[in-house]
This record gives C-alpha cells, sequence and structure tokens, in this order.
C-alpha cells in the first residue's frame, strides 16, 4: 500500500522501459513488507544535472541506479563516492542519507557473487575476459584482485588501456591482447559483449567455441536470451556455463540492501525476472 510513508527508490538512465530492475526490486520490496516503490525514470543526458540536487530536495527518495549513459557522469553530482566505485569509475548505485549522495558501483561484486554461487570461491583462476567496455571493467576491477587476467577485446587499444589501468591502480601484471587469442589456456572465460543478445540471438559467437575445454567456466553477462549461442556451444563441448542473470541479481540485491539495511531474497528477485521472460 503507497501512503505518505512510501520512499522513492529507481532507476536513472536513457534507455530505461526495457529494464527488468523495477519488477525484479519490486518484488523482493514486497516479499520484505518494505514501504518502497521502484520506478523507472527516462533522464537525457542534458537533464542529469538536476537529478541529485533534485531527489534530495525531495526528501522521500532513499535512493536511485543509474545505468547507460550516465554511470559516469553521475560521479561530479555525488557528495561521496566509495573506494571500489572510484576504483572502477563508475557509479550504479546512489544512496540519499540525508542531505548527502554516496556513489557505490555493485556490478563487479554482483558478477564475483554469481559465479561463486555456482563454482565456489574465485581465486587464483586464469581468467580470460572478452570486451573492454564498462561492464568488463567492473568485472575486471572486482576479480584481478586475487585472479590472473587477460582481457581481449575487438579493438585491441582498449584492452590495452583497461589492463594498464587495472595493472597500475591494484599494482598487479593484467594481460591483454585481441580477439585470436589461443582460449585453451583459461579455467574461466568471462564474455561481456552484446553479441547474442536479444534480438540478435543467432549471431555467432566470437570466439573459436571448439577450443573450449570441458573443465572450463563460460560465463556470458547477457541474460536475455538466458542461454546465448556462446553458452549453448560452451555446454555441448562439456563447459560449465553460467549467463547474466545472477550477476543481475545480486547487483540488484547489494543495491537494495545499501538503500534498505535488509538483505533481499535472491530466489524471489530470480523468479520476478523469469516469470517477465515468459
Ligand atoms: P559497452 O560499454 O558498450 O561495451 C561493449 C563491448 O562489446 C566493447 O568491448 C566492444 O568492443 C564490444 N563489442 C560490441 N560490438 C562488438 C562486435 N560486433 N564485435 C566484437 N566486439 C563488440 O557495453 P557494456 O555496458 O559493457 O555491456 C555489454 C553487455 O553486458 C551487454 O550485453 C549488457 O546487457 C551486458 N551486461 C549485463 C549485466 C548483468 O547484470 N548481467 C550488467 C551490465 C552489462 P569495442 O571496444 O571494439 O567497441
Amino acid at each position: 500500500m503507497i501512503d505518505s510513508k512510501t520512499k522513492l527508490l529507481g532507476l536513472i538512465g536513457h534507455p530505461v522501459e526495457h529494464s527488468l530492475s523495477p519488477i525484479m526490486h519490486n518484488e523482493a520490496l514486497r516479499d520484505k513488507n518494505l514501504n518502497y516503490v521502484y520506478l523507472a525514470f527516462d533522464v537525457l543526458p542534458e537533464n542529469l544535472k538536476y537529478v541529485v540536487d533534485g531527489v534530495k530536495s525531495l526528501g522521500t527518495v532513499g535512493g536511485f541506479n543509474i545505468t547507460i549513459p550516465h554511470k559516469v557522469e553521475i560521479m561530479k553530482y555525488l557528495d561521496e563516492i566509495d573506494k571500489e566505485a572510484e576504483l572502477i569509475g563508475a557509479v550504479n548505485t546512489v544512496k540519499i542519507e540525508k542531505d548527502r549522495a554516496i556513489g557505490y558501483n555493485t556490478d563487479g561484486l554482483g558478477a564475483r557473487m554469481s559465479l561463486e554461487e555456482e563454482i565456489g570461491k574465485v581465486e587464483n583462476k586464469n581468467i580470460l575476459i572478452i570486451g573492454a567496455g564498462g561492464a568488463a571493467r567492473a568485472v575486471a576491477f572486482e576479480l584481478a584482485k586475487n585472479n590472473h587476467l587477460t582481457i581481449i577485446n575487438r579493438t585491441v587499444e582498449k584492452a590495452e588501456l583497461l589492463a594498464k589501468e587495472i595493472s597500475e591502480k591494484l599494482n598487479k601484471h593484467i594481460y591483454y591482447n585481441n580477439l585470436n587469442i589461443d582460449i585453451g589456456d583459461f579455467d574461466i572465460i568471462i564474455h561481456t559483449t552484446p553479441i547474442g543478445m536479444y534480438p540478435n540471438v543467432n549471431v555467432q559467437p566470437i570466439i573459436d567455441t571448439n577450443k573450449i575445454e570441458e573443465n572450463m567456466v563460460v560465463m556470458d553477462l547477457i541474460y536475455n536470451p538466458e542461454e546465448t549461442v556462446l553458452l549453448r556451444e560452451a555446454k555441448k563441448q562439456g563447459a560449465k556455463t553460467i549467463n547474466g542473470l545472477g550477476m543481475l541479481v545480486y547487483q540488484g540485491a547489494i543495491s537494495f540492501e545499501i538503500w534498505t539495511g535488509v538483505k533481499p531474497n535472491i530466489d524471489v528477485m530470480k523468479k520476478a525476472i523469469c516469470n517477465s521472460f515468459k
């Protein structure tokens, strides 16, 4: 029941109409009996400057998620940035605390939690990250802390820039290469490009899936479709496969806890998303 004590949460992005976050968060809020509502706000880049002061002035806003294209730009309007988000250089979650706006990034930890839910602790692994965009950044910074990383990308200069930045900031060597690298040497492959994403579900993967071996784990950050061509081919090779649903849910679950102080029910969140595909 929405009443005069209901607090507002939301997603700020452009576009936002296909986002699954409102469904996922509202189900989780209902499940925990929390008096919040989560809405999606389509904010044009030229209007982003009004957002933080606007929500602070409303008083009933608990916080919001930030998505494409505002994850970097929002940082200059915040009062404080958590050290993880500072390291990654992007914010996907903002908490409004009295008159302060604090930025966090939950994408990398969300990806780690999803991986670890499936395969246990991820440390000292040889990990290949395909792609060097925003999602790759968050995942790479998180997993580089206690694993060996190689980043490959269509535009190799971007892989080089990201690998060098992580190497400098975390003081450990990160390798980079082009897409033609031999993928047979890795324990875990994480695909972070949009290749295979709905509606272009039949586009072929950008790596040679015949080289995937049965002892490997292949994660695709895409969650629609639930099984991309890459994951289907990896499964045929006998590899363990993980889609992007878990990362979506865990990054949301961490944001939920930052705003409300309550741990949401992960199964409720997963079910809300799966039902929305039916
Ligand atoms: P982004 O910043 O635009 O990065 C896109 C990356 O894909 C770049 O490395 C780009 O390479 C590469 N790429 C794009 N088109 C390509 C092509 N035709 N051939 C080869 N490489 C190509 O995007 P993003 O925000 O990182 O998102 C990437 C994917 O991750 C999307 O599918 C998104 O839905 C998914 N994602 C999932 C979650 C989750 O919670 N599961 C969270 C975030 C993102 P270049 O540098 O050469 O252009």
